[in-house]
């Protein structure tokens, strides 16, 4: 039931760019190479996203992806 209410909070962060754990920017977070049109952000909380550069959406990395 607290799932339904926070995944909307959490993609709305995500698609201004924050951290959906502590909310800092995500442009500020470590960023490592990942691929052709894919970087990986490393949060300065530990969590990890993808930035798909073309896009220029962030999303949650999945697990085999950290
Ligand atoms: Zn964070």
């Amino acid at each position: 039931m607290f799932k339904n209410i926070i995944a909307p909070v959490q993609a709305w962060l995500l698609s201004k760019g924050q951290c959906v754990g502590c909310g800092a920017p995500l442009s500020k977070g470590k960023v490592e190479k990942k691929g052709e049109g894919s970087e990986k952000i490393i949060c300065k909380c530990g969590r990890i996203y993808i930035l798909d550069t073309k896009a220029k959406k962030y999303r949650r990395a999945l697990f085999e992806e950290v």
